[in-house]
């Protein structure tokens, strides 16, 4: 059994975008620079947007924090978002997810320029994304491709099944496991909470990729052997026994799977840090892209 090293491979992609940095700094021209809006004080988000920018400071690219009030109205965050848009000086930008109630958060993707969508939510990018076109790929599926190509693992051919069909994580990846290509050429089942069954199919899958949100959901008994696994969840569980009062735990119960697979990614350390790694990467993209235009 192999561990999909997350935290490694995130830690070589940042050290391959901080040397492309250099050379932009040697050569006189302009750094990436990503700007993040948080919008009221959810603490997992700020954690979020802290380790994002914090990573832009590794990696040597310029950051924007901007942050809003929870009372942020929707006119006033939309005024913010075409500022950012006009800005040349700023490459991408991210609006931190979820926003407050009265905040319309699909008015709010449909405002960001396409070409500044490092997050790769826009119609436009998702568009071109299902079209084979060159488009930003949302981070959590870009670095969940990244680490099955440099790990080499085999999808052409293999039945890939999707738990989970959110707009950034699951349904983008049902998508792109399909593409023509590698990672790619798989058969894809795409199921939900609606689908009956689950283990007839998962124990059927050579690759199963969770994105729920339910600890421990995957169990040994519903994979065959020598399946790949990649964990996306993220889930606070509570633990007296840390001394934040909680631990982190993804959608496999990793004790048990672990034993039948071929590569499994863990939870920290999988496709958490690869996700950040990503959003750098897309945002090393838009820069290059302003500078060809
Ligand atoms: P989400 O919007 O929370 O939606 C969850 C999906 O799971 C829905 O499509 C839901 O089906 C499906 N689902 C729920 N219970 C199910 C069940 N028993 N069987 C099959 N499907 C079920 O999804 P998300 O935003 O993608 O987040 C999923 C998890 O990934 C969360 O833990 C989140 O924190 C984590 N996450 C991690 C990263 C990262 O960087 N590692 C990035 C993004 C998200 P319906 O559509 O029918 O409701």
């Amino acid at each position: 059994m192999t561990i999909l090293d997350g935290k490694k491979i995130s830690n070589e992609i940042k050290n391959e975008i901080a040397g492309e940095v250099q050379k932009m700094k040697d050569r006189g021209e302009k750094v990436p620079h990503l700007a993040a809006i948080i919008v009221g004080n959810d603490g997992a988000s700020e954690t979020y947007v802290a380790s994002k920018v914090k990573a832009c400071e590794r990696v040597g690219f310029e950051s924007t924090l901007v942050k809003m009030s929870s009372t942020t109205s929707e006119t006033e965050l939309l005024n913010k978002i075409k500022e950012l848009n006009e800005n040349p000086d700023i490459d991408g930008f991210i609006v931190q997810l979820p926003l407050p109630p009265q905040i319309d958060t699909q008015k709010v993707l449909l405002t960001v320029n396409p070409d500044k969508d490092v997050d790769g939510f826009h119609p436009t990018n998702f568009g071109k994304m299902a079209l084979d076109m060159s488009s930003f790929i949302p981070a959590t599926p870009f670095g969940i491709l990244e680490l099955l190509e440099r790990y080499k693992v085999e999808t052409q051919g293999k039945h890939t099944v999707v738990i989970g069909r959110s707009h950034i994580v699951g349904r983008p990846m049902s998508i792109l496991m399909g593409r023509k290509g590698f990672p790619g050429n798989s058969t894809v089942t795409l199921t939900h909470s609606y689908t009956k069954n689950i283990t007839q199919i998962t124990s059927q899958a050579d690759i199963i990729i969770t994105a729920l949100g339910n600890p421990g959901f995957l169990k040994a008994e519903m994979v065959k052997e020598g399946v790949v696994i990649i964990d996306v969840g993220i889930t606070r569980v509570t633990d007296e026994n840390t001394e934040k009062g909680y631990r982190i735990s993804g959608d496999v119960d990793f004790e048990n799977v672990s034993k039948k697979a071929s590569f499994i990614t863990p939870v920290p350390g999988g496709v958490g840090p690869m996700t950040i790694a990503m959003l750098l990467k897309n945002t090393l993209l838009a820069r290059e892209n302003h500078r060809l235009e």
